[in-house]
């Protein structure tokens, strides 16, 4: 085990990995990523793994068309064992209310102000697309069809693999137990495998960023909450693109072999970092599938399970240094699209540490934004 690090990253899932590799390119030696248990044992082994560039603010659209652009050619530039199965069938977002539809049509004129070429369309336009869709439950829908989803596992074991490569060390089953400081300094992290000397701290430990925090003194403005998803039987090809509605409140994919994944919100879920399954999810989930995409209620669920969205006050992520503790940096609170804002969350972390020009302004994404009561809202969540 090493005595030392340049920098030390907690936490092994897509945000970690990301920046160890983006860190690693930049040509840092003695990078460690700590690991409690395997990577992408956290959220994102558990999570749907799409990827949207149809947000309602400017940042998250730009954050999630560096990402898309990212995985188009992220096999390559990863040199992928496996391949991340970067599927692009598109986004189908659905507006049930009369708010919604004025929203998403000002999501859609800033969207393509941005490059991202997403579409207003009427119910029966958008049942074109999915039509085994009920078209009578949606006012209208945007698309766009460079959206889709990836594999989650293949795609941090790619990140995983190049940081390697490049010299990173990763300590797997290895627990983060304390963060060392002097005169407002980062000094080093004790595991319950021995202790690390290191002057920079990264803390991507999703869902338990805040009790990393808490180890370094230091405040982190977000909460853990549980989230469900589903997983069905495998069938032949149905749908493309991934069905996805805010009010109706559910989102709903094909994976490459068939089965169907689909999840929704719930803000009653339990913030105590449990990600056991409810049967309340599956009866839900179940009646609203069926309301909306009758050809599904056919299908037999084959397993469901749980992991943590970790939430800040605006559903963007924190990005970043905090001014009172030199070397220690923070990011989390991805608010359940972690995943897919995962290569930005690299290089965006990688340049702010480096003290380099950050390729897309983060400033505003900073930790005490809260404080300063300078959150950007986003309309566009599940
Ligand atoms: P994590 O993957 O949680 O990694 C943090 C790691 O830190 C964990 O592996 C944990 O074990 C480790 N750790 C914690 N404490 C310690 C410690 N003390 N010592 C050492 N290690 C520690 N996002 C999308 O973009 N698209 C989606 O479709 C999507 N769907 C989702 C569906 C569900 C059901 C859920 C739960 C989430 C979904 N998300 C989605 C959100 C996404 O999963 C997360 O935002 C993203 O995976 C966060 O990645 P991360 O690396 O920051 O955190």
């Amino acid at each position: 085990m090493n005595k030392t690090a340049n920098m030390v990253i907690i936490g092994g899932g897509i945000s970690g990995c990301s920046i160890a590799y983006n860190l690693a390119k930049k040509g840092i030696k003695d990078i460690v990523v700590i690991e409690k248990q395997y990577l992408t044992s956290g959220s994102t082994g558990r999570c749907g793994a799409g990827i949207r560039m149809q947000w309602g603010t400017e940042r998250n659209c730009l954050l999630s068309k560096m990402a898309v652009e990212f995985f188009e050619n992220a096999n390559e530039e990863l040199g992928a064992d496996h391949d991340i199965e970067f599927k692009q069938g598109g986004y189908l977002i659905v507006a049930a209310t009369e708010k919604e539809v004025e929203q998403f049509k000002k999501n859609v004129v800033l969207q393509n102000s941005l490059g991202i070429p997403s579409v207003y369309l009427s119910p029966k336009e958008a049942k074109e697309i999915i039509p085994h869709m009920d078209e009578t439950k949606i006012l209208g829908a945007t698309f766009c069809p460079r959206d889709g989803h990836l594999n989650p596992f293949h795609t941090t074991e790619a990140f995983a693999h190049a940081a390697k490569r490049l010299g990173v060390k990763f300590m797997t089953y290895t627990t983060v137990t304390g963060i060392t400081t002097e005169n407002g300094k980062v000094t080093g992290v004790q595991t319950d495998k021995g202790y690390i000397s290191t002057p920079i701290v990264v803390n991507a430990a999703g869902g338990y960023s805040k009790i990393i925090g808490q180890m370094a003194g230091v405040e982190v403005p977000v909460y853990a909450q549980r989230h469900q998803i589903l997983v069905t039987e495998a069938v032949e090809p149905l749908q493309g693109p991934m069905y996805m509605g805010f009010a109706l409140n559910i989102y709903c994919q094909q994976s490459p072999h068939g089965s169907f994944i689909m999840g929704r919100g719930d803000d009653n879920e339990p913030t105590d970092l449990r990600i056991t399954s409810s049967w309340e999810f599956m009866e839900e989930m179940a009646k609203t599938c069926c309301e909306l995409l009758p050809l599904l209620s056919k299908l037999r669920i084959v397993r469901q399970w749980a992991g943590l969205y970790t939430m800040t006050a605006d559903a963007h992520p924190i990005y970043g240094g905090v001014k009172e503790l030199e070397g220690f940096y923070l990011a989390c609170g991805f608010s359940g699209h972690g995943f897919m804002l995962g290569p930005a969350t690299g290089l965006l972390m990688a340049e702010t540490i480096l003290g380099e020009p950050a390729s897309i302004p983060i400033d505003n994404l900073d930790r005490d934004r809260f404080a300063r009561g300078e959150l950007i809202f986003e309309p566009s969540v599940v």
